[in-house]
């Protein structure tokens, strides 16, 4: 932490603050305090808001080469503390450092295409029946924008909001995770640097994150709200923002099926799920939640799979060795635990458990003869458990697959042609990699369908969700 304190240091510590205004930020591994930053509340939303206002009049003033240009430099100074920002992630979010690092790059990579897109965010010229009418479209900034952001990749999921706001001349108060705000303080000072407005950016932080989220939310000034989180927060946010009719993007809970039909390669297969699977210790939304396996490859997945998980080495991640960090918090692993305690007495088998380990870590389980009936086969479970589902057929795989009510990410494997088009177009997800494991990518539109949320981003998209259009129909 003393490299990253020299640099970043002046953004946090206020030790003279009392205890009830400040938010403490701890190691995930230790459970030592790292740091601790000043908070806001409700009352302090009129004030946010009108530098807020100010910051909308500065960005959109800008050309649009200009935003591109602080985009830009943004990106290099992400990539020049690369190193900095990847232990810092480590310590307050709990993923193995090499992880981390993938983050930092997948992170600045939201930075790098939205400085391109910056400039590409053209209008329209459209033929019109009269010839005395010409019909156009500018797309023009939407205004002051609220973000909420989670723990999971403290870094990537504010660049993917920050700088499509930003290329798209959008001013941004961004509430981070109260478990990661300093991978989002160091982002901003590496802003501030590249020559962002003070007013353009804010980060606050808040005890409350309910109570001040509904203050923001009932203000006719936050024209978008914009939230990756839970699905039950989300459905609260979009309900709050009715009021003033806000534009939302909702990047919300997962279920993810992973499909390992017969045809597959299964040691491919296999390689793909321990990255989906265990990226950042299952607490992904994208994370493969339910495994099915076709019944002919059944016993030799399980066996491979088995033997490769057997291998994992859980630890604290600034160690070199280390496949899984701790989970979140001790509160995460013991809803982990309770909903195994559940699926084993509905009928679940424990086919695979390594020694029990202190909280919050945890070693990782596979539980099959799972059923789409079981309370486990029906939640997000964010921890390191495998649950397995044995099917008969294609048919039986994409209703399985497709019977809850999320639709974010999907997998499967299959060698077979006609099977990849038969059911990559029906699967109801918003995602869908294909003998892969890892599809995220800022080039691609990164979203849901059904209840894991609105809108897209990353790519193209991600800079529309940012822009209203607006038709002029001149007559001369
Ligand atoms: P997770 O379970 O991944 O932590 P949450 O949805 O609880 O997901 O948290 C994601 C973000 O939403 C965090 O920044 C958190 O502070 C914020 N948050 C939590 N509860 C609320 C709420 N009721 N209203 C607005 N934001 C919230």
């Amino acid at each position: 932490m003393d490299a990253i304190n020299t640099r970043f240091g002046h953004l946090w510590h206020t030790p003279e603050q009392p205890a009830t205004s400040r938010l403490t930020v701890y190691c995930k591994a230790t459970g030592v305090a790292l740091a601790a930053l000043p908070v806001c509340n409700e009352q302090d939303v009129p004030e946010i808001l009108a530098r807020a206002q100010l910051g909308f009049d500065i960005q959109k003033a800008l050309s649009a080469h200009q935003r591109s240009q602080q985009l830009q430099r943004w990106y290099e100074l992400i990539i020049a503390n690369s190193e900095l920002l990847a232990r810092l992630v480590t310590l307050e979010c709990g993923k193995p450092l090499g992880e981390a690092r993938a983050e930092v790059s997948y992170a600045a990579g939201f930075v790098s295409w939205f400085a391109e897109q910056a400039k590409r965010s053209y209008g329209q010229v459209i033929p019109s029946a009269n010839v005395a009418q010409k019909l156009t479209t500018i797309e023009q900034p939407i205004g002051v924008v609220f973000a909420i952001t989670p723990w999971n990749f403290p870094l990537a999921m504010i660049t993917r909001k920050v700088a499509p706001a930003m290329a798209a001349g959008c001013s941004i108060v961004l509430k981070p995770s109260e478990l990661t705000p300093l991978s989002a303080m160091a982002l901003w000072q590496l802003a501030q640097e590249a020559g962002f407005a003070p007013e353009a950016w804010q980060v606050v932080h808040s005890l409350d994150a309910k109570g001040f989220a509904a203050a923001m939310c009932d203000s006719a000034v936050v024209r978008k709200v914009t939230f990756t989180g839970s699905t039950a927060v989300g459905r609260s946010l979009m309900a709050q923002s009715a009021n003033t009719i806000k534009r939302l993007s909702l990047e919300l809970g997962g279920n993810a099926p992973f499909i390992i039909f017969a045809s597959s390669d299964l040691d491919a297969a296999i390689d793909a799920l321990m990255v989906a699977k265990f990226r950042n210790a299952g607490q992904t939304c994208v994370a493969a939640n339910r495994v099915l396996i076709e019944s002919p490859c059944f016993d030799e997945f399980i066996t491979k799979l088995t033997a490769r998980v057997a291998k994992l080495k859980i630890g604290h991640g600034l160690e070199p060795d280390t496949d899984l960090g701790p989970l979140i918090s001790p509160a995460a692993k013991a809803t982990a635990e309770r909903r195994i305690a559940e699926a084993l007495s509905e009928g679940a088998v424990c086919h695979y458990r390594a020694e029990p380990l202190p909280s919050p870590f945890m070693a990782p389980v596979i539980l099959t003869e799972v059923n789409q009936a079981m309370a486990i086969a029906n939640l997000e479970l964010f921890a390191p458990i495998i649950t397995v589902q044995r099917f008969r057929s294609e048919a039986d795989a994409i209703a399985i697959a497709n019977a809850v009510p999320e639709g974010l990410a999907s997998y499967f494997f299959s060698q077979d042609m006609a099977q990849v088009e038969r059911v990559s177009s029906q699967l109801e997800y918003g995602m869908v990699g294909v003998n892969t494991g890892l599809i995220s990518n800022p080039v691609a539109p990164f979203g849901g369908m059904k209840q894991s949320g609105l809108g897209r981003e990353g790519a193209a998209q991600g800079l529309s969700e940012y822009l209203e259009t607006k038709y002029l129909c001149q007559q001369f």
